[in-house]
């Protein structure tokens, strides 16, 4: 590692005396961003292949999201919603439209929003389809990621983000992600959701056989269960359609958002339905000090704007499909398969990820393993012609260096 003596590793040396170590983070300090580009503190660019887990889908210091950030900040950052404010309205009403749905709620981190889905859904149970009290099940799926809670970790099949985290919160039913007929056998009187992610990002980039998550989702109509799609990563473009349960063409009864919501810039999240279902909350049910404040709905509002306006969706296909091409090209004994939808793309490897990880990192690119053996390559949707071309000539000299 070249880091020794730079300005970085006295970075690094303060994170690890001051901070607690819940994060393996790549030896990357970074000191400035733009578009797809990071420079660390000693001046040396990277191509960001991260995005934040795809929270910087419009690219990094995007000018106009931050010309709303600076303007809003003069003037209120943050009311709560003991009184109203003139930025969540507009807020709430671009989402909705984009979103195709009636009403949203809005919350600051992906994992609150799918709490949220997750209070919507008991609720509905139990005063909708009647379920007896506290016997309500929510279905997940083997390898899914919705966060860090305690109780969304109690829904969780990883034994890493559960260990020692006990005791759990009962209601959650994990079936074999991918496997239709495991979904049908699992399902009860008492089941009142399932809860998926149409492609699990944290999990590898898996994407589920075709025709999965249509089957999935008739299956819901059939026994009258809430259909919740978890597209806090796949969501605003990344996978090359505005959602990715668009790829199927179906519409989920709850969709949760977050991440690049606000484009990097402050913690946007939501989680979205229908009149009826949504009309289930009153006041007084769920809520949050900052959710909906006026600083990140005018955040939200520039994000959902350039997402639209510069067509960042039609860019992800495009630029996916070029990116997957070309990573095909390269044939290497270590590449055992790649995966994936537009700009959320995973490499399988015969080697742990994290070696590819590092030699992308030496010449340039900056990208993280996850689940051992897989790379996730997932730049912001502004990524051009010629930052592919560096990714693909980067990704050559890694392998060939491996
Ligand atoms: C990142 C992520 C979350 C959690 O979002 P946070 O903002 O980290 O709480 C939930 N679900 C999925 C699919 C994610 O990728």
């Amino acid at each position: 590692m070249h880091v020794e003596n730079s300005l970085s590793r006295t970075y690094i040396e303060l994170d690890e005396r001051y901070g607690a170590r819940n994060y393996k983070p790549l030896d990357l300090v970074v000191d400035h961003a733009k578009g797809v580009w990071l420079w660390d503190a000693d001046g040396k660019r990277y191509l960001d292949c991260i995005s934040a887990y795809s929270a910087v889908n419009q690219g990094h210091c995007h000018p106009r999201i931050e010309a709303a950030l600076v303007e809003q900040a003069s003037k209120v950052t943050l009311t709560s919603r003991a009184m109203r404010n003139t930025q969540m309205g507009p807020f709430l009403e671009k989402l909705t439209g984009l979103c195709g749905f009636d009403l949203a709620l809005p919350m600051n981190t992906g994992v609150e929003a799918v709490e949220t889905a997750i209070k919507l859904a008991r609720r509905w149970g139990y005063e909708v389809k009647g379920i007896p009290d506290n016997a309500a099940e929510i279905i997940v799926f083997t390898n899914n990621f919705h966060g860090r809670t305690t109780s969304i970790i109690s829904a969780s099949s990883e034994p890493a983000y559960r260990k020692q985290f006990g005791p759990f919160t009962p209601g959650f039913v994990i079936v074999p992600y991918g496997d239709a007929d495991a979904l049908e056998r699992a399902i009860s009187p008492n089941t009142c959701a399932i809860l998926i992610e149409p492609i699990q990002g944290e999990g590898g980039v898996i994407v589920p056989p075709e025709g999965y998550l249509k089957r999935a989702w008739a299956m819901c109509k059939e026994h009258n269960v809430l259909f919740i799609a978890d597209e806090i990563q796949t969501g605003f473009g990344r996978t090359g359609d505005l959602f990715a349960c668009d790829y199927d063409s179906i519409k989920p009864d709850i969709l949760v958002v977050g991440k690049a919501l606000a484009g990097g810039y402050y913690p946007v999240s939501a989680a979205l339905a229908n009149e009826p279902l949504m009309r289930l909350f009153t006041p007084g049910d769920h809520g949050s000090t900052f959710g909906g404040n006026p600083l990140g709905s005018a955040v939200a509002i520039a994000a959902l704007d350039v997402l639209v306006e510069e067509n960042l969706t039609a860019r992800a296909r495009y630029a996916g499909a070029k990116l997957m091409q070309g990573l095909r090209a390269v044939s290497s004994p270590l590449v055992r398969d790649i995966r994936g939808r537009g700009l959320l793309i995973g490499i399988q490897l015969t080697v742990p990820a994290k070696k590819l990880s590092q030699a992308l990192l030496d010449r340039g690119v900056a990208a993280k393993d996850t689940h051992d053996h897989v790379l996730r390559i997932a730049p912001p949707l502004v990524i051009d012609d010629d930052a592919i071309d560096f990714l693909l000539e980067k990704y050559r000299e890694a392998l060939t260096a491996l």
